[in-house]
């Protein structure tokens, strides 16, 4: 397995510093509002990654955190009125519903702040014993980058506009020293701690959990760190420093940072409205497709979300689904050698995702040929079920029915509709009238429905 290392800037050997398993740790989400379609991306590309290392023979552990301690909450729960463990709460349980509607599988750990604060703790005191934090007069315990002489080597360059990320404070020794420990005095969201009543900064929280959560008496706490490549500065920095500096080994072999995500604002506003929260994405469309659209761009590339490419990209998944009508699927059967192989291959060299779905489109075009040919042959749609097993199983794809898929976005309430009027023409057909069959047709495609008479009674579809 071939992964690009964004502090490297190469791509470079996956070589686990335990064999055959693979430690890795995601930036999680700070929970005070929906998750947007960057949060989307990141797990997706997260969640692909570790398929492709299991489907690659290792044992994968993975680790996201829950910020749920966090001025964004703090001040949500002043807002409206509400604590911040409700605020933490409601958000973490939305937060998940919608990753589960893209088909992203729950890390094994997900470590909360709200749980973590005796580790938090226990390595922010470990950094003043050692001197490489200090306090300033209103309480806050800073970091100091001066004393970690490699500081900056995750992010290499560090730009102005990054730079502005930086909390400013007269009482910093350096412009780029960090928060480790915030004081406040407001009731709720302050803890009695050794070090003075107050909050965790953002960036130790992921350190902390590293350091409990990842691999003991390793030369690395983890395998993988990702995260979005925003993250990369300051946060990544950060936490690089401040595990370095506590534990005397680096946090992490290797670092993964997924691109962005930018609204194509003009074509989104038709159905969108140009949200960029997934929630809205998710009214218009089924998470499988949503899912098959982000994960269609790769990771490390920038994605300009917009409807046309949405529908173009669908359109790529429902050819699967057609296909998967056709198929016949026996656990028996094994897949294409000739298949499964170049397709491994490709999201083995660091997810090549647009080479693996040419090579998925190139088998659905060769099956359908041999059934075109031998449309009775029932092990060659058994090869073919297992090979649909195979992409299910690794990319998250075509697990629904082919019917229900089809079907997505239709009510319950049109549902009834469409199946009276089907009767309907029936009824018409075999009374030979068939004006007023063809006129229930017509009907159907006017409400955006298409149907095929088969040796099962008529199927019918959403025509998108
Ligand atoms: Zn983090």
């Amino acid at each position: 397995m071939v992964i690009f290392d964004s502090v490297k800037k190469e791509k470079v050997l996956f070589e686990p510093i335990k064999e055959r398993q693979a430690t890795l740790y995601v930036c999680g989400p700070t929970v005070y509002d929906d998750a947007h379609l960057g949060h989307a991306r990141s797990a997706i590309s997260f969640d692909l990654l570790r398929r492709v290392l299991e489907a690659s023979g290792y044992k994968t552990t993975l680790i996201r955190n829950v910020t749920d301690i966090d001025d964004k909450i703090i001040n949500k729960a002043k807002q409206t009125g509400k604590s911040i463990q409700d605020i933490a709460e409601f958000y973490e349980k939305r937060y998940l519903e919608d990753m589960a509607a893209l088909l992203v599988r729950e890390p094994d750990i997900a470590p909360k702040v709200s749980e973590s604060m005796d580790a938090i703790e226990a390595m922010i005191q470990t950094l003043i014993d050692k001197k490489y934090a200090y306090k300033i007069s209103n309480g806050d315990i800073y970091f100091d980058t001066s004393k970690d002489t490699n500081y900056g080597t995750v992010s290499k360059k560090i730009s102005d506009e990054s730079m502005s990320r930086v909390t400013h404070t007269d009482e910093k020794k350096n412009q780029k020293d960090f928060a480790l420990w915030k004081a406040c005095t407001e009731d709720g969201s302050c803890f009695a701690s050794p070090l003075g009543k107050g909050r965790p900064g953002w960036h130790i929280e992921c350190s902390a959990m590293i350091e409990e959560y990842g691999l003991k008496d390793a030369p690395y706490s983890i395998d993988i760190h990702g995260g979005g490549a925003d993250l990369l500065f300051p946060h990544h920095e950060n936490e690089a420093a401040q595990s370095r500096c506590a534990t005397n080994h680096e946090l992490a072999k290797y670092w993964m940072h997924n691109g962005f995500v930018q609204i194509d604002g003009e074509k989104m506003s038709k159905s969108l409205g140009n949200s960029f929260f997934l929630k809205d994405a998710l009214k218009v469309y089924d998470g499988e497709i949503l899912r098959f659209y982000l994960a269609g761009i790769h990771y490390r590339s920038d994605f300009n979300f917009n409807e046309e490419d949405l529908l173009a990209s669908k359109k790529r998944l429902d050819k699967l689904y057609r296909l998967k009508k056709r198929a016949l699927f026996d656990t028996q059967s094994h897949p294409n050698e000739s298949f499964i192989k170049p397709f491994l291959e490709a999201l083995q060299d660091d997810i090549n995702i647009s080479k693996a779905l040419s090579i998925i489109d190139e088998m659905i075009a060769k099956a359908n040929e041999q059934l075109d040919l031998n449309p009775k042959d029932k092990e060659l749609k058994k090869v073919i079920g297992a090979n649909l097993i195979f992409i299910q199983e690794l990319l998250g794809f075509g697990a629904k029915e082919s019917a229900q898929y089809f079907q997505l976005g239709v009510s319950e309430e049109d549902k009834k509709q469409i199946e009276a009027l089907i009767q309907e023409r029936l009824e018409a057909k075999s009374a030979k009238d068939f004006t007023k069959a063809d006129t229930l047709r017509d009907t159907l495609a006017k409400m955006g429905i298409s149907i095929m008479d088969s040796s099962e009674g008529t199927l019918w579809e959403r025509a998108l």
